[in-house]
């Protein structure tokens, strides 16, 4: 029988790579995130076209909380049920602690930590009049260790893991899972996108950057794959991971056994 997903900032990366993994799978996704209106149509039907799920977009900006709820709200109206929940929209800023733009601080939080916050919480009573649900953070190598100029994102990945944690233990008796998933880098636009800022901090090349900072803290010295992000989660979301929960799973390249 086909699950209902709801991800999160799907539009792109690692979003969308789940997004894919669970529509292959057949189950019914709805995708959400910022992008051109056209782009996201045939993002949709590509995803259709896989396995035959149903597909919706909802274009709550995650930084409002009553945009959020109605995400879940018409997910679990069109679907009549979320099965699975994956939070996953965020962005990144780099920048000195003293530079840091307090405007960008808050809404990084807003984004990679209390976005979570709301759609948890309007999930529940789905979930626990279910007696089951499956709920996947994709949180970071960042919520177990720190980079410098990297302030408010480490600070929200680190509560992303302490939030993953607590409402494990509420739901533990529930049927309902909840988990973090930490990646090490993977080449989506966020990444991309903090490259040159990273060389203006550091003041060394793009491609310093590439090889000297991101793939340095990574003993593969290899990038992830979002493809290898989207099967794990389709582990944690299935049967045989029932008893996984309150925990991460790092899929880093061996960053962190540093
Ligand atoms: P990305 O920039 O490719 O995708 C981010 C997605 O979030 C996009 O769909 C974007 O539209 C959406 N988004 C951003 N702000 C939003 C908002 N306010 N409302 C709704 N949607 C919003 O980035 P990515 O690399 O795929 O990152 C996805 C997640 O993975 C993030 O939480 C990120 O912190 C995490 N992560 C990424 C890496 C990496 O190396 N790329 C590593 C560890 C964790």
């Amino acid at each position: 029988m086909s699950r209902t997903i709801v991800i999160t900032g799907s539009t792109s990366g690692i979003g969308l790579a789940i997004a894919a993994a669970f529509a292959q799978h057949g189950d019914n996704v709805v995708i959400n995130g910022f992008g051109e209106a056209s782009e996201i149509e045939a993002t949709a039907a590509r995803l259709r076209s896989l396995a035959g799920g149903r597909v919706l977009y909802h274009s709550a900006d995650m930084t409002r909380p009553t945009e959020i709820t109605n995400l879940i709200d018409t997910a679990a109206a069109t679907f009549g049920a979320i099965d699975v929940l994956i939070n996953n929209a965020g962005i990144q800023y780099v920048e000195k602690l003293e530079d840091f733009p307090v405007e960008k601080w808050d809404l990084i939080i807003a984004t990679n930590l209390t976005s979570s916050f709301h759609t948890i919480r309007a999930a529940i009573p789905l979930m626990k009049s279910a007696r089951k649900g499956r709920i996947i953070n994709i949180a970071s190598a960042h919520s177990l260790v720190a980079s410098p100029f990297k302030s408010a994102y480490v600070a929200a990945k680190h509560g992303l893991l302490g939030l993953t944690k607590t409402a494990a233990l509420e739901l533990a008796e529930s049927g309902i899972t909840v988990n973090a998933i930490c990646p090490g880098y993977v080449l989506t636009p966020l990444v991309e996108k903090q490259i040159p800022d990273t060389a203006r901090a550091r003041g060394i090349s793009e491609e310093q950057v590439k090889t000297e900072v991101l793939l340095t803290a990574q003993p593969t010295r290899e990038f992830v794959k979002a493809d290898e992000i989207g099967a794990l989660a389709l582990y944690l979301a299935g049967e045989h991971a029932g008893q996984i929960t309150g925990t991460h799973i790092s899929i880093d390249g061996g960053w962190t056994a540093a």
